[in-house]
């Protein structure tokens, strides 16, 4: 099995390299990268997760001598080969470890978070402004995240079997479909090329850009922390004094009407929920949508924090809960900076 074979990630022509004895098979693939699998059984990878995580996580030579590659190997040997490479024994590179519980992870639960991937992903892979880049067939697909197998059982060996590939003209609909979306969204710009090797060509749009801006800057931080509340004129000043208290702790508030430009409860919203380290909630208007918020969050095990206004009768559940109970927005400041303090960091 040593030379040219199947990529069996994402069927392209790729490079062999088996080691039986071991029950390894080193791939390199021009779309995938460098990666290890087992010579025989399941990966316990989700097949169509695997080639867009490879995808997204390519380590390819691009010029320069790459030894980095993914295997299924456990963290262990990982450690012991990484350990080895650093000493100067380059014999098993650099490997990096993944397994289902990473690819898991990282793969996009919801519509909204493919695409802010595919703009990160155009973003980081674009060299000017403007520029158009070009996707092969295959690397359309894994860009896209689109299923190349028809069902998704969690292990799949790696025994190529035919007949459960979807067609192409069901893999182009697909991707036709996310295509449409994020033209119609005005993210992108996107025309197909003539040939097999130029089979699509996206460039982000001005809309696009801004969107990546922003997910950069929330990305970065990763001291963001979402505020339920009521939004309104009425609550500008207890938004504000939230932000400070909050800021005073060393995070930043993130008020969900100052980043989407509903307020209702989307996918975009949840993200920002779990993408939060805890919650802050004031439940001073008794608002649906904060109700529902914390428990949302509750749900995820993120730490609450409640407050709400003296004298509010709060909903016997959450009641119990330790709350800081303000009397007027001017308290709120230092007590919720010392109560993060206590409780959070
Ligand atoms: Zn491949």
């Amino acid at each position: 099995m040593n030379g040219e074979v199947t990529c069996p990630v994402c069927q392209s022509t790729a490079y062999a390299q088996a080691d039986y004895a071991l029950n390894r098979v080193f791939y390199e693939c021009p779309v995938c990268g460098r990666f290890q699998l087992c010579a025989h059984g399941s990966t316990g990878i989700d097949e169509n997760r695997l080639a867009s995580y490879l995808f997204y996580h390519c380590f390819s030579h691009k010029g320069n001598t790459e030894y980095r590659y993914h295997t299924l190997l456990n963290k262990d040997i990982c450690d012991e080969y990484r350990t080895a490479f650093d000493n100067g024994d380059i014999t098993h590179g650099r490997p990096v470890h993944m397994d289902a519980e990473i690819v898991g992870a990282w793969y996009p639960k919801t519509f909204s978070e493919r695409v802010d991937h595919i703009l990160l992903y155009l973003s980081e892979h674009m060299a000017h402004m403007g520029q158009f880049i070009s996707f092969n067939y295959q690397e359309s697909l894994s860009l896209m995240f689109i299923d190349r197998k028809e069902n998704i059982p969690k292990a799949i060996p790696f025994v190529d079997t035919l007949e459960k590939r979807r067609s192409r003209e069901d893999y182009g609909n697909e991707l036709k479909y996310m295509l449409n979306w994020l033209s119609e969204d005005s993210y992108v710009e996107h025309h197909f090329g003539t040939t097999e090797d130029t089979y699509l060509k996206l460039r982000l749009t001005p809309k696009g850009y801004s969107r990546v801006d922003e997910l950069q800057k929330y990305r970065a931080s990763g001291r963001n922390v979402l505020v339920a509340m009521k939004f309104g004129d009425d609550t500008k000043t207890l938004r504000e004094a939230i932000r400070e208290g909050i800021r005073k702790a060393d995070y930043q508030a993130v008020f969900i009407d100052e980043v989407q430009h509903n307020e209702f409860i989307t996918p975009e919203l949840l993200k920002y929920i779990r993408d939060s380290k805890f919650v802050v909630v004031d439940l001073t208007h008794q608002n649906n949508g904060a109700y529902f918020e914390e428990g949302y969050a509750m749900g995820l095990g993120k730490p609450v924090i409640q407050l709400c206004k003296k004298d509010i009768k709060l909903h016997f559940d959450i009641a119990q809960k330790n709350t800081i109970m303000w009397e007027t927005e001017a308290d709120i400041p230092e007590r919720l900076c010392n109560r993060i303090k206590a409780t959070i960091d």
